[in-house]
């Protein structure tokens, strides 16, 4: 783990370095006046006890108040500037992180959960902020007093330099040892808090699931072992700390006895004065204080070194898809014409084949349909059209162009995609629609939700296309989802089209509405259409049937039919499953 991993913060810091300067100077001067603090007490108490002088005690007296409120001032002069660097540096930390996440492939995160992509958006971001704000402040503060206090009772009391000398590493020691430990128990009891969490999530994310299969008890079980670890966790924890301040609270105070104790007998020998056994005490206060600051210090700066190496690594990943350096433009008018060349293809090093060896021909303007057993890499192909994936050997070209030689907006901006299970956003049915064309007008909108037979149930929605829908909105069904994600796209009349299944969830009646308004959509587009309807894909130009990631037939309908192979089985397979029997 790199010591330093802090220091990636600097360039996000260095545009506020006028007010961290201006920071570090009352930091300073505020510390100073701390340090004189006990200088200053020493000559008020000499004035009341040794020379009785009532006009010095009322001078000094008010000559602390006026320090203090210049203290105050600066406390708050740093508090706040410091406070507003880190909430500027930790918004645009998450907003940069943000968009990180936004350009990365899908293949990155199907190796992480959303939760800990957000976990690094909200506590790792909040940890970095704690750095920023007050962290290192406090830790600059508590070095300065550290060396000022011990320099001045070295200078000012040598003697009394020496117990204090002794006690000062038992703190010390003390402090590391327990704050070590402390450290691992909130660790564990934050693993554990995680576990519950995500057992939590899971089951309230499903709950139909939970309460149709009535699990209620297992899942309340599964949660409640896991709670109870982490409070096991915590009850360790607790014990430690109170040992820890019962043991440090011990040891200061005897410190501090055996100070008075040495400091009582100089002053009955007359060799040092009331007052400067208080200030010297006042010191040593500080010299503890300080050294204990730091320990706690020392384990918010290893937890801060760990978020932001978490952070920084996600903020240099590089997706694995990505901007050719120098993309190639893209033909502006002409239907595209789609071509694999025997493409190869893996999700990763250890994953089987998903494609193998698949060519396939997409001439401009034709429908080419997708079919076969699910699992067999249909989706695969769209993903890899999309460029969501590179193949693993082979290209896809467009219009004789290698995809990769194309600018990723211009490629993904000329294919309309409606996915297998489309999900909305959470805004109005408008801005759903509008999501590929911020700037449609509402007659836009409204044309392209009736050519997908979506403008009828839209009506019909308690505030039309101003209803609420997603997570916080009116639930629609799969079907009326679909023919929103279908409008979407529409709207942004792309010049390659590939529709994932985006039929199977409508009834038969809406099937074929839907089927005709995507008949007139394809028109003038290169379409490639995955259906396992396969009454759906009939009227394509042609058929390629995919299984297990090979081509194994392909030509129209008709032509398959006749072959009687894999396609004219699945065909009468689901026939037997209509009702026509
Ligand atoms: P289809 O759409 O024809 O049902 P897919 O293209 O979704 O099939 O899947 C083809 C194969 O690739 C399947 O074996 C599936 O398990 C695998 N697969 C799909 N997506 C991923 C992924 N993100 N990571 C690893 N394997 C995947
Ligand atoms: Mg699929």
């Amino acid at each position: 783990m790199s010591l330093f991993a802090l220091r990636k913060l600097w360039p996000l810091v260095r545009p506020h370095r006028g007010k961290v300067a201006i920071a570090g100077v009352t930091l300073l001067f505020s510390t100073a006046i701390g340090l004189a603090f006990p200088l200053v007490v020493r000559f008020m108490l000499d004035a009341a006890f040794v020379t009785g002088n009532l006009v010095n005690l009322n001078t000094i007296a008010v000559g602390l108040l006026v320090m203090f409120a210049v203290k105050g001032v600066l406390n708050f002069l740093e508090v706040y500037l410091l406070g507003a660097t880190g909430e500027h540096v930790i918004a645009r930390l998450r907003t940069g992180l943000f968009s990180r996440f936004l350009d990365l492939s899908p293949g990155f995160f199907t190796e992480r959960t959303s939760g800990e992509l957000t976990s690094r958006l909200t506590s790792d971001c909040s940890t970095l902020q704690a750095v920023l704000s007050s962290q290192m402040a406090e830790l600059f503060r508590q070095i300065l007093y550290l060396v000022g206090a011990l320099t001045l009772l070295a200078a000012l009391h040598p003697q009394l330099m020496l117990t204090t000398a002794a006690v000062a590493p038992l703190v010390v020691l003390i402090a590391i040892f327990f704050g070590r430990y402390l450290r691992r128990k909130s660790t564990e009891v934050q693993d554990r808090l995680a576990d519950a969490n995500a057992v939590a999530e899971e089951a309230l994310g499903q709950i139909p699931i939970v309460q149709s299969f009535v699990r209620e008890d297992w899942e309340a079980d599964r949660y409640g072992a896991r709670i109870e670890e982490s409070l096991r966790a915590a009850l360790s924890r607790a014990w430690a700390r109170g040992l820890f301040f019962g043991v440090l609270a011990f040891v200061a105070f005897g410190g501090i006895t055996a100070v008075l104790w040495q400091g009582g007998r100089l002053v009955l020998a007359g060799q040092i004065t009331a007052g400067e056994l208080v200030s010297f005490l006042l010191y040593a206060v500080q010299v503890a204080a300080a050294i204990t600051a730091l320990a706690s210090l020392w384990g918010s700066y290893q937890q801060a070194q760990g978020a932001a190496i978490r952070v920084f690594d996600l903020m240099e990943e590089k997706p694995e898809i990505a901007d050719p350096p120098e993309p190639v433009p893209v033909p502006t008018t002409a239907i595209p014409e789609i071509v694999f060349e025997d493409v190869w293809f893996r999700y990763g090093p250890e994953e089987p084949w998903a494609l193998q060896d698949v060519s396939a021909r997409l001439r401009p303007g034709e429908v080419v349909a997708l079919v076969g057993p699910s699992g067999g890499g249909k989706s695969t192909v769209a993903a890899l059209l999309l460029r969501f994936w590179d193949p693993t050997r082979g290209l896809i070209s467009w219009s004789g162009r290698d995809i990769r030689e194309v600018a990723l907006a211009d490629l993904r901006g000329a294919i309309g995609f409606v996915p297998q299970e489309p999900t909305l956003f959470s805004g109005t049915v408008f801005d759903n629609i509008a999501y590929g064309r911020p700037d449609a007008s509402p007659e836009e909108i409204e044309e392209a939700a009736r050519r997908a037979h979506a403008h009828e149930f839209i009506e019909r929605l308690p505030n039309g296309y101003e209803t609420l829908v997603g997570e916080r909105g009116v639930r629609l069904s799969g079907g009326q989802r679909q023919r929103l994600a279908i409008a979407r796209v529409v709207l942004k009349a792309p010049r390659i089209l590939i529709l994932d299944e985006a039929t199977s969830s409508l009834d038969t009646e809406s099937e074929q509405l839907v089927e005709e308004a995507l008949g007139n959509l394809m028109e003038g587009r290169t379409t490639l259409i995955i259906a396992h309807r396969l009454r759906t894909v009939q009227r394509a130009d042609r058929l390629l049937v995919l299984e297990r990631g090979c081509v194994v037939e392909e030509g129209s309908h008709e032509e398959l039919l006749l072959q009687d192979g894999l396609y004219s089985r699945l065909y009468r397979g689901q026939l037997i499953l209509e009702p026509v029997v």
